[in-house]
């Protein structure tokens, strides 16, 4: 019987893997240079934990997340994001107590939506959580350190910003927008009108076409927030324009999440067509609280792999080439069993390179060192090992080199990379 692969849950080829291994180095790469340290959390958390922290009113929480009972002891969920299990682990292990920190994730996120283009059921992100610093340049530092990333790798996005105010100014604004949203009901789709009641502020997120005259006309937080968000949000546009970093003030970004105060932000790509976010972050300042640790602000992002990969392939940035240094074919048993040798000395070397056990044709051993990619083929038969010299095959200029076997290593590892 064949078993397929579980629905919205996606095999990641060797062929592309090498794009997932690059986003990944790079992101490590560019995110020490920030004083970000890697942090790994389990993939199963409490339920508990995403109710509280995420909150029972998103959708992530009530519909998407993946909950079991674990033989009938606690309820557990696979986890829908990473701030959560980063803030509990942060709490647990009392890391507050050494200051500030700065912490990032990379791994699988379980959320059981409707698969489509750009949304899975298990997906992976990266992540970046900052704790301990309630100023603003710390947000603009981090909104750096995203637009860095993506310039390293070379492709652009475009970065949206806001501010979601914070207790002293949301909750009356919140009362107007509902009143507002409230009288045009009618003109709402159904998802708004859910969401009015339990998550008022994601109804300006909202992109269904017959929505957007109403939300055009909505109420504007960014024009009542109270003086310490007005004054935040001009700090960060502040150290944004003295970092260079370009950016564009869009009033109705928010985040789907309860804890986000004051900034939001967004990078997006049309590379993506309709799921065209490719990150979303945001300060968190009393989420650490809400899960039962000292007061400690905070701020933080996401970025989806599956999307920036899709950005990466539409803007044709090729993986760097995994192939091996050499293949080498053998003419004779004689020279298979050299080629044995010769392959394990090699690798102790630090070379990569590959062999076809079955021997067979010369015709066919090349082809095989072709479609693994190997940069030069090197024939060893009988004479080769009597001699102890052989010619080392340029698989794509067809030129070649002889070469003694026994310089074989320093000599490959002598050539500049390609
Ligand atoms: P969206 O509006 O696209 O649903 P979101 O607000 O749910 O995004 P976040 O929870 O902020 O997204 O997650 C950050 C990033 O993770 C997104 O920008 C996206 O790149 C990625 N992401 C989120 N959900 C999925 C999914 N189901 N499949 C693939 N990637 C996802
Ligand atoms: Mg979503």
């Amino acid at each position: 019987m064949k078993i397929a692969g579980v629905k919205g849950m996606n095999d990641v080829l060797p062929a592309d893997v090498a794009r997932w291994q690059e986003m990944e180095r790079v992101a490590r790469e560019v995110f020490a240079l920030y004083g970000y340290r890697e942090v790994r959390t389990p993939a199963v958390e409490h339920a508990q934990l995403f109710a509280r922290g995420v909150g029972e009113a998103t959708d992530i929480v009530n519909k998407e997340m993946y909950v079991f009972e674990d033989k009938g002891e606690e309820l557990l969920a696979l986890r829908p994001e990473g701030t959560a299990g980063t803030v509990r682990a942060f709490i647990e292990h009392g890391a507050y107590v050494e200051g500030p920190q700065k912490w990032f994730y990379m791994g699988p996120m379980f959320r059981r939506e409707k698969p489509q283009k750009g949304r899975y059921r298990q997906f992976h992100q990266i992540g970046c959580e900052a704790f301990g610093i309630a100023e603003p340049f710390l947000d603009a530092e981090q909104i750096a350190l995203v637009a860095d990333y993506f310039a390293r790798l070379g492709v652009g996005a475009r970065l949206k910003l806001n501010s979601v105010g914070d207790a002293a100014c949301r909750p009356a604004y919140l009362a107007e927008l509902k009143a507002y949203l409230g009288g045009r009901k009618a003109e709402l789709c159904p998802d708004c009108i859910d969401r009015l009641e339990r998550n008022p502020l994601r109804v300006l997120d909202c992109k269904v076409e017959s929505c957007q005259p109403v939300l055009n006309g909505a109420p504007r937080l960014l024009e009542r927030l109270c003086d310490g968000c007005r004054t935040h949000f001009d700090q960060v546009k502040v150290a944004l324009d003295a970092l260079g970093v370009r950016y564009e003030v869009d009033g109705r970004l928010v985040r789907g999440l309860d804890y986000y105060v004051r900034t939001a932000y967004e990078l997006t790509s049309d590379a993506l067509g309709s799921q065209s976010a490719v990150a979303g972050g945001g300060r968190y300042d009393r989420l650490v609280e809400t899960l039962g640790g000292p007061p400690t602000p905070g701020i933080g992002f996401a970025l989806g792999e599956e999307r920036l990969a899709m950005i990466l392939e539409k803007a044709g940035k090729a993986p760097p080439a995994q192939g091996p240094a050499v293949f080498f074919v053998s003419a004779d048993a004689e020279g298979a069993l050299e080629a044995l040798r010769r392959a394990a000395e090699l690798r102790r070397g630090g070379i990569a390179c590959d062999l076809d056990p079955r021997g067979g044709k010369l015709k066919a051993q090349f082809k095989q060192a072709e479609r693994v990619g190997a940069r030069y083929a090197l024939v060893l038969g009988g004479a080769e090992v009597q001699s102890g010299q052989a010619k080392l095959k340029d698989l794509s200029s067809r030129e070649e080199t002889p070469v003694a076997l026994a310089q074989l290593a320093g000599f490959l590892a002598s050539l500049p990379r390609p």
